[in-house]
Formats: C-alpha cells, structure tokens, sequence
C-alpha cells in the first residue's frame, strides 16, 4: 500500500529522473543477471554486502557509471535485496526478480526522504542530484517519510508515491457474509444479486488503438516514428488504468465495510491474462493477420481480468486493516453446480447468463448461482477446519495477500 501522488518535474529535471531510472534499471538487471548464474551446489551468491561493494568498484572503474548518483544505485541494489527475500519467503513466496525493460513503466527509489509544503496544494520532495521536485498534493502523505518510489509510465507520466500501511475502514456492524463471482460479461457478481460492471475501452478508443497497434508492426524497430506510435498507445491505456484503478477501488472500499466475511476465489494468474490466438497469414506463411474484432474483445478481457486482479489484492488489504475476513475457495464447477439441490452439470447452463438445474428446476441469474456457490463454500470452511469434501478440498482460509496479478502485456501500469 503506499500514497501516489503526481509529480510535475521541470524540463531540466526530467532527463535527470530520467538517468536515475536508467541507472536503477541498469544496475537491477545487473543483479539479475550475477544472480541467473548461481544454482543450487555452487557455493554462495553473492549476498547484499558483495554486491554493494562490486558496486563500489564498478563506479570507481566506470566513469558513465560515476556520473549517475551513487544513492540511486545503491537503492536499486537494495530493491533487488527485498524482492530476493520476497522470493525465497516461505509461506508466501513471490516471483523471482526478472529483468526490466526499457519498454516497460520505469522508476527509482529515494531513501531518507525529504518533503516540503509549497502551497495548499503542492509540494517538493528531494531527489539525489535534481533538487527539489514538485509536486500535487492530492493524498496526505503518511506521518513516517522512509522511502521514496519516482516512477515513470509509458504515458510519460511521473508519479512519487510513498509507502504507507493502509488505514482501518470504518465498516458497518453486523455485516453478514458475501461470496463474489468473476463473472464474464460484468467483472463481479455478488450472492446478494449486486452487479459490478468493470470500465471498458470505449469502441472509439479501441478502434484507435489497434489502428496504432497495427501501424507499430510496420514500423522499424528503434525508429523515433515507433517511439511515437508507442507512446501514443500508451496514452490510450492510461486513461483506462486510471478508471481501472478507481473502480477496483471503490469497490473493494464498499465490500469490505458492509462484510464481515468475503469469500472469493482463489486468483490463478496465469490462467487470467489470457490473449486472443492470432491468426496464421496463409499467403505469408510464418506471418499473421491482424484479428481484428477479436482484438477488441482481448482489450476488454484483459482490462477485465486486471480489474479483478487489482479489486482481490485491494480486497485483501483492506480487509487485514480493518477486521473483515477474506477466504479463497476453489471456484471449480460453481458455475455448473446448482445452489439449491447440488446438482453438477454443464446443461444447467441455459445460456451464458441463466442457470437453470435440470433436476430441481431452480432457475437464477447464471452469475448470481456461482456466487451463492462461492459465499457456500466459504461458510463450509469456517465450520469444518478439516479440508471439507467435494470441490471445496482444495481452498484454503488465507490472511496471506493473494499474489499480485501480472498486468497484461498492453496496459500500461
Ligand atoms: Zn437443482
């Protein structure tokens, strides 16, 4: 959790943030690299004392390197310390550091932070090298100042954001349990009937950006016309992360303080970022075909599948500050199963959106039929510690955060 808010750095100072973005992505991929040739029998990697100092050396022997700020560098290395930890974490491990992209969002971290108040609505915070740096000051900021995350989105947009431990919801008493559904056509479907419709890209919007997307195929690699197109993408997709990011948002704030009890199902990543299957180019064999109208339906499934992955994380950590519980159950075959009498099978799906059980008769809203199935696999677990029976076997009540979705490949974070 930490507090974004936007920075507006002056035009000399850009191509400064912009080298220390540069020299943490370097340095980063350095240690990504070193740490690709250890493996298990080959005596110790080199740990985070080793790597400060080769970094010291690699400065004093390179003077490109000397020329970047050595805190900026030395932070990187850090960043790379606490995500190896991340990743060899017992109970919760996270993905191994991977290499960063020039292409993707960029950023640097600042330790020992320094703020100052400029107005009502704007302030500075210091950066190594560039002075002070405005910025809005839309959120508060969090009362201990430890570090400093600039980054930088495709969009060429800045932002500072400073970590802060999320504050308790002020949430409704008595509030009874609620199973949600990822639903196909709306992002979520509660047990109590309620209908959370994701943003979607606007057909105008779309239509544009595979327009651009097509045109940056055509284009040469590492052309400034490329770099144009790219960007120009890029600021499509900001605007709908930005209503992406405020809905999941909402919507987890609006759960988590009239529930006690949220139960939902268990994220698999991999299977959530899924894009349409190009098409083989039969003239050009080897090459492919835009897909056109599928194309657009990748963009609204992929800013689907992002939403939930963003409103479960947030979910989550709402719900560890303010006391409401979150269990993750295994959401196979809730869509085929009836609520009322159990019955399992593909023909209970009428249609997309109407359940109807062909042995009891029961008829609901497709979506609503998963969610009460999600909400009773949940109650299921709180009353039978043991792993409970059936499909249920495999959940499990988890404080942990779920992992953090992948974004996918064309949205800008
Ligand atoms: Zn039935």
């Amino acid at each position: 959790m930490a507090v974004r808010n936007r920075l507006y750095p002056a035009a000399a100072q850009v191509d400064i943030l912009s080298r220390h973005c540069e020299d943490a992505r370097l340095v980063w991929n350095l240690a990504v690299e070193q740490q690709s040739w250890w493996w298990p029998g080959r005596g110790h990697a080199p740990g985070s004392a080793e790597r400060q100092r080769q970094l010291a050396q690699a400065r004093a022997a390179e003077p490109w390197l000397r020329e970047g700020s050595s805190a900026v560098q030395q932070q990187a290395l850090r960043d790379f310390d606490r995500a190896m930890a991340a990743f060899f974490r017992p109970d919760n491990p996270a993905g191994k550091p991977k290499y960063r992209s020039k292409r993707g969002p960029q950023g640097f971290v600042v330790r020992d932070t320094k703020v100052r108040r400029v107005t009502r609505r704007w302030g500075e915070v210091r950066v190594p090298k560039c002075g002070w740096v405005r910025f809005r000051w839309t959120r508060a900021l969090p009362a201990d100042l430890g570090m400093a995350r600039v980054t930088v989105d495709r969009a060429g947009r800045w932002h500072v954001s400073f970590p802060a431990p999320q504050p308790a919801l002020a949430r409704r008493a008595g509030g009874g349990p609620v199973g949600i559904d990822r639903g196909v056509r709306t992002a979520l479907v509660t047990s109590g009937g309620q209908h959370y419709r994701a943003p979607r890209i606007s057909g105008r919007r779309a239509a544009r950006y595979l327009a651009l997307q097509r045109r940056l195929q055509r284009q040469a690699q590492g052309s400034r016309r490329r770099d144009k197109t790219r960007r120009a993408m890029a600021q499509i997709t900001a605007a709908v992360t930005d209503r992406r990011r405020d809905w999941a948002e909402k919507i987890s704030t609006r759960l988590v303080k009239e529930h006690d009890l949220i139960v939902v199902e268990k994220l698999n990543t991999p299977a959530m970022v899924r894009k349409p299957a190009a098409k083989p180019n039969r003239e050009h064999p080897g090459g492919f075909l835009p897909n056109g109208a599928r194309s657009k339906a990748g963009l609204n499934r992929a800013i689907l599948s992002s939403c939930w992955g963003l409103f479960a994380r947030r979910v989550d950590q709402k719900a560890a500050a303010s006391g409401a519980a979150v269990i993750y159950v295994d959401p196979r075959f809730t869509s085929q199963q009836c609520h009322v009498c159990g019955h399992t099978a593909p023909a209970n799906r009428d249609s997309q959106a109407v359940f109807r059980c062909q042995q009891c008769g029961h008829s609901d809203h497709a979506d609503v039929n998963a969610a009460m199935n999600i909400l009773a696999r949940g109650l299921a677990l709180m009353a039978v510690p043991a792993p409970a029976p059936g499909h249920g076997a495999h959940a499990r009540i988890s404080r942990q955060p779920p992992p953090a979705p992948r974004e996918p490949a064309w949205s800008a974070a």
